[in-house]
């Protein structure tokens, strides 16, 4: 039987909450026996500030490096807005992502049925969603050089990004993509704006190249990324796997997350190169943040957390079957109409995130009797 490490980063606010729920159920796939996990906790963000100085200690990266994956609950509160900012809790994430060097983000953007009335657009355009957003992480014009704002002495002032692409940054998200798709409904969309910007040419080009070389049998359309964001909230059902830059992939991503409802329900996965055994670094964590206003009450939402392990599960581990019976439980949850506060609706009844985390494994026992 398979044996894997997982290095757990609770972080701060509600992360250990909802993180504590995913511990619960790692050990129900540990007692199945398909696999184990032995779990490792340690501290990212403001708790790791506050017991070293510093928003992750190198030796927690060392454990990042060596474990076969990474879930993380969520870093970050008012305690901390006054830390130096190279130590702020964000800080821990960064460090995390540049050095496993985790250059695909993946954000599904799944509609639970029973959800389905509560998101913001009509509920047959909603009802079944599943998008996954593949944003390139790691380059483009969050990080391209010259970045500055220089003082043109006569009051003005000029500020400049860059967006900057190599051929081997868009192959590899591409890759991602179309490997993504195989696992799904076979159908990318590559979306940038080569009608306007050289780095949407060349995206546009890699992509193409990419798709006729290594995966012809995958369906590849082209999309100018503003058409994108309409489609995504005309007809977001059209859309399988969706890959583009940073910049577009950070907007595109929160458009389709929104279509979802609640922030207590999105997962998300950040993964690496392939390594010569064909294995990727890979950190999951919730979209969400540490929420102060409700940490501490046993109030969170443990889902986006709990499908972020499933995530784990799917694309690091190659265990689909215990990925659906997750996935399932958790639909099965809302099905029978428990909800946490934030997903509750008015005059629902909120139950706490242990009662949630309760009602997942309750649903996974029956899901395998
Ligand atoms: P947030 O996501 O923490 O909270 C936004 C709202 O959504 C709040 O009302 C919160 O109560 C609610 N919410 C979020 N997750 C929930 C859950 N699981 N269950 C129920 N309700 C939930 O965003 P914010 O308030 O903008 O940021 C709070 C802190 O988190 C800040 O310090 C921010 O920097 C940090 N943050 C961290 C991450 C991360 O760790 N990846 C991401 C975003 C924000």
């Amino acid at each position: 039987m398979p044996s894997y490490d997982l290095l757990f980063l609770p972080g701060d606010g509600i992360g250990p909450e909802v993180m504590a729920e995913v511990a619960r159920v790692v050990e129900w796939i540990n007692k199945r026996g398909t696999a184990t996990f032995n779990m490792e906790t340690d501290l990212v963000g403001g708790c790791a500030y506050d017991a070293h100085g510093e928003a992750i200690a190198d030796e927690t990266v060392d454990k990042a490096l060596k474990a076969d994956s990474v879930l993380l609950g969520a870093v970050g509160g008012p305690k901390w807005d006054d830390v130096p900012y190279e130590a702020r809790p964000e800080a821990g994430l960064l460090r995390l992502r540049k050095d496993l060097e985790l250059f695909a983000n993946l954000r599904p953007a799944i509609c639970y049925p029973a959800l389905a009335a509560a998101s913001s657009l009509k509920q047959d355009l909603v009802e079944g969603l599943d998008v996954m957003i593949v944003r390139e992480l790691t380059g483009g014009v969050y990080f391209g050089e010259p970045k500055e704002i220089t003082d043109l002495g006569d009051g003005q002032k000029r500020a400049v990004d860059t967006q900057v692409y190599e051929t081997y940054e868009i192959e590899r998200i591409c890759r991602v993509a179309f490997d993504l798709a195989k696992k799904r409904g076979n159908l990318v969309h590559s979306a940038e704006k080569r009608n306007v910007m050289k780095s949407g040419v060349l995206w546009n080009e890699v992509a193409t190249r990419v798709h006729a070389e290594e995966f012809p049998e995958v369906e590849l359309q082209h999309i100018l990324a503003d058409n994108c964001a309409m489609q995504l909230v005309r007809n977001p059902k059209q859309f399988d796997v969706l890959v583009t830059d940073n910049l577009f992939g950070d907007i595109l991503s929160d458009c389709a997350a929104m279509l979802t409802g609640s922030l207590g329900m999105l997962p998300s996965a950040s993964l690496g190169a392939e390594d010569d055994n064909g294995k990727r670094k890979s950190l999951y964590e919730p979209v969400h943040g540490s929420a102060p206003d409700i940490a501490g009450q046993g109030a969170a939402n443990p889902i986006a957390t709990i499908a972020s392990y499933a995530m784990a599960l799917r694309y690091t581990f190659n265990m689909g079957t215990e990925a659906d019976m997750v996935e399932n439980a958790i639909a099965g949850v809302l099905d029978k109409g428990l909800r946490t506060g934030d997903i509750v609706g008015d005059g629902g009844q909120a139950i706490g995130t242990q009662a949630m985390g309760n009602a997942i494994l309750a649903e996974l026992d029956a899901l395998s009797s």
